[in-house]
């Protein structure tokens, strides 16, 4: 599957914007920096695919990219900007609560968490959402080349001891590098069992 083309095809800044469309979707969320970007084109094997939607200041926007007409990928907007303002959150999780309660198509959210770094309360807030929206999420942790193994284990079980917390969690937590592309074939096989036949 990921060793087709992937193409950009449609940007959506509010759900009036969204795509008409019931190809199976798979949605990427993550804090700002959180390596989203970076994962979206290890997966797809395209460099430069997610680069742009990522950037702070960029207007914020729902990304779909089509992946051989079997599967659709959507960037996320990085949440968790310290400097954004409380109505730019509020507008935030509103948008991603309708996305995420109207869009059947949705297989699955990938929630990215830093394997360097402890979970947030912005990430805290994101699963909560996903709860409450009832959408399926599965955590990968990204930049685990830039960890120690044992500071990894113990982010791993702090994770995945979260995940038992949440009702819409995968208990399944996948470490990963963009940089070495651990754990990429695994995701790219999770991911393929939503595509279409
Ligand atoms: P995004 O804002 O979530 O889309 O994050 P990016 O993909 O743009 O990455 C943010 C920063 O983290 C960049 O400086 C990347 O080079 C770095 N980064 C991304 N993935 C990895 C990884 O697997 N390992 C390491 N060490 N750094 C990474």
């Amino acid at each position: 599957l990921f060793a087709r083309p992937c193409e950009f095809f449609h940007g959506a800044q509010n759900i009036s914007q969204l795509p008409v469309s019931d190809a199976p979707e798979v949605a990427f969320a993550g804090r700002s920096n959180v390596g989203k970007s970076s994962l979206i084109n290890a997966l797809t094997g395209q460099k430069s695919l997610a680069r742009a939607s990522s950037e702070p200041g960029r207007t914020k926007q729902l990304n779909f990219f089509d992946l051989g007409g079997r599967l659709v990928l959507v960037d996320m907007p990085g949440y968790g900007y310290a400097k954004a303002a409380k109505s730019v959150k509020e507008d935030w999780q509103g948008m991603m609560f309708d996305y995420l309660r109207g869009r059947p198509n949705l297989r699955r959210v990938v929630l990215l968490l830093d394997a360097r770094v402890e979970t947030k309360a912005s990430d805290r807030e994101v699963m909560d959402l996903f709860d409450k929206a009832a959408i399926n999420f599965q955590v990968v942790l990204t930049k685990c080349d830039d960890v120690k193994p044992k500071a990894e284990e113990a982010r791993y079980r702090e994770v995945a001891a979260e995940m038992s917390r949440h009702p819409a969690a995968h208990p399944v937590v996948l470490p990963t590098s963009s940089q070495t592309g651990r754990g990429i074939p695994e995701l790219r096989a999770e991911l393929a069992a939503f595509a279409e036949e």
